[in-house]
């Protein structure tokens, strides 16, 4: 049967001319103002490939990658393929997003659409509203809310809106800020009689001559009603607030909290916490409240300690949920819990004469922020605040007893494949991220059974979770330590044959020094370049139950990692590495300085 297939089989493979397979982009991809961007996909291996007449290597599995130019606008991708068989052609039409610059010389005029705001704003009275727009450079300019005073504005050179992904992601450090003329800036304030009621922006341009230049907003600016309170119930279970609208992300608070909205911008509004401590979260996120409701400040009455065989539980009564935010001390021993929109009652602390709390104190440094400080006896291993009713339950977790000759014996790990259902990042060779995620998960997982832990996987196979599942399945899991497993993959613009490798991520600090470990151990076994250690702001590795870690090994991407991390060699040195910093973590609970690691050689085995 075998021969009659190979007979089949050739001389059809003998006649077929070279098959290209450009993975990325995708027809009609939208790629932003890049100037030049990474290709890649597969050939029929063998073959000589060019992509817009420029040879590319082809790896000896038929996969490439190419940094190419590319243009403004609509461009086309045009790959040719030639082996002994003949020649195939591929053309793939993508457009590329016009570079944010200025007006051409010589013309005086605003750039239109560049006003900002451009967005529904409200505020209070005596608040400030910031105006900026682009235009000819070297000229006077002024702007107006609806039928008001004109304001002179300043023009001051702002620094390029870049991709801040493309700084974490090339590895040179960041670039040096090319700073652009032409932005004008200037500043009044809502007036105090709240009388803005759905105002435009009228900007205005003067040359030397004379000449002006008009351009305005639609009606977007109205003064915010501070009469009455606005009240609003937090809808969302995975609400978030930013220190701005689109800005960081600050607090994770529960739904079904109430708070005070005092402003909106565009998709979000603003609220109240404490004294001049504000935040801003996404409307969708809130459920406004029919008007007449009113907040006033909730008491914190009560708080008791309880010794439990894990943990220790610090319950705190108010007369009605608030947003808290829990700052860890330095040192790992202390806990700070914030109350916002509250005042302290504070005349009872039930605590244990001993256990794992030292000390509760409180204080109230806002006249609506109530502080708690927590001392613990020992180095905390992971906490979390949930809110029973109008209880605040803080669970403290001191570190695990571990045993320094087996350090894993009952260790509870939970190991998350990334993705699934969606696929993650897809390789040269169409290799699925959530794929290798799974096997290297799945080999990592059968390790740390044989070294006596206990295993668990937030996704088995191809099921389908989602993002926020996942921790909180850890969470039900009672896991001890959280580690996700992904693969990389590069933004539009970046340059993944020049930077990539592998990068190590955590969020909170006593996750630091176990991710810091990892990231160690990496360097040791990985032979390939170190794409960094990152604080990064990521769902996996925001629960702060139990130290947790994200690592993508390697660039799924780039032809010649995409090859490793479909080994079982590499799949195994991985698994290895994760294991190798987690012992270092138990047994040493503490790690030598980063630089002391010398760096192997940078190539692939
Ligand atoms: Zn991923």
């Amino acid at each position: 049967m075998k021969k009659l297939y190979i007979l089949f089989l050739l001389p059809i493979a003998a006649t077929a001319q070279p098959a290209i397979d450009l993975v990325y982009p995708p027809e009609g991809h939208r790629l932003p103002a890049v100037a030049s961007s990474f290709i890649y996909g597969s050939v029929t291996p063998g073959s000589v490939l060019s992509a817009n007449g420029r040879r590319v290597e082809v790896e000896p599995n038929g996969a490439f990658m190419a940094q190419i130019p590319f243009d403004e606008g609509d461009f086309v991708i045009k790959l040719e393929a030639a082996n002994e068989k003949g020649k195939s052609v591929l053309e793939r039409k993508v457009s590329v997003a016009r570079a944010r610059t200025l007006i051409p010389t010589g013309m005086s005029k605003i750039l239109s659409g560049s006003i900002s705001p451009n967005r529904p704003l409200s505020l209070g009275p005596g608040e400030r509203l910031y105006v900026s727009f682009k235009g000819t450079p070297g000229l006077k300019a002024s702007f107006r809310v609806g039928t008001g005073h004109g304001r002179v504005m300043a023009e001051q050179p702002s620094a390029v809106d870049r991709d801040e992904k493309l700084d974490a992601f090339d590895t040179d450090g960041a670039p040096q800020a090319q700073m652009l003329p032409g932005i004008y800036v200037g500043s009044t304030s809502f007036p105090q009689d709240g009388s803005w009621l759905n105002e435009k922006i009228y900007c205005c341009l003067i040359d030397s001559l004379g000449n002006e230049y008009l351009d305005s907003t639609g009606p977007i600016i109205s003064s915010w009603p501070t009469e009455e309170q606005t009240v609003a119930v937090i809808t969302d279970s995975f609400a978030v607030l930013k220190t701005w609208p689109d800005l960081g992300y600050e607090i994770f608070p529960p739904s079904g909290i109430k708070v005070v909205v005092n402003g909106e911008d565009g998709e979000y509004y603003r609220i109240r916490l404490s004294g001049d401590k504000e935040a801003w979260i996404k409307k969708s996120s809130l459920r406004i409240l029919e008007p007449g409701q009113t907040l006033a400040p909730a008491k914190v009455a009560l708080a008791r300690v309880e010794q439990k065989a894990s943990r220790a539980e610090i319950r705190i009564t108010l007369s009605r949920p608030v947003i808290f935010r829990i700052e860890p001390g330095g040192d790992g021993q202390h806990l700070r819990i914030w109350l916002y929109g509250a005042r302290a009652d504070m005349d009872w602390i039930r605590q244990p004469e001993s256990g794992y709390v030292n000390n509760i104190s409180w204080s109230q440094p806002q006249s609506e922020a109530v502080v708690l400080d927590i001392a613990l006896q020992k180095p905390f291993w992971g906490y979390r605040a949930e809110y029973n009713n109008n209880v605040l339950i803080l669970a403290v977790r001191p570190w695990p007893k571990i045993n320094p000759k087996r350090p894993f014996q009952n260790l509870r790990i939970a190991i998350d494949a990334g993705h699934s259902p969606d696929n993650g990042a897809v390789g040269p060779l169409r290799t699925l991220e959530k794929d290798v995620n799974w096997q290297t998960a799945q080999r990592l997982g059968q390790k740390l059974r044989t070294l006596g832990a206990q295993v668990y996987y937030t996704r088995e196979g191809d099921e389908a979770v989602g993002i926020y599942q996942r921790p909180r399945r850890a969470v039900q899991w009672q896991a001890d330590i959280l580690v996700s497993i992904h693969h990389n993959a590069s933004p539009d613009g970046a340059h993944p044959l020049e930077h990539s490798g592998f990068s190590t991520y955590y969020y909170h600090p006593h996750s630091r020094m176990l991710a810091a470990s990892v990231h160690q151990e990496f360097r040791r076994r990985l032979r390939l370049p170190d794409h960094g250690f990152f604080y990064g702001n990521l769902v996996l590795c925001r629960e702060p139950y139990m130290p947790s870690f994200l690592v993508e090994p390697a660039f799924i991407i780039v032809p010649k990692q995409e090859a490793l991390i479909r080994s079982e060699w590499f799949q195994d040195r991985v698994a290895q590495a994760i294991v190798a910093g987690m012992k270092r973590f138990l047994t040493e609970g503490k790690i030598e300085p980063m630089e002391e690691i010398p760096l192997e050689a940078s190539e692939s085995p």
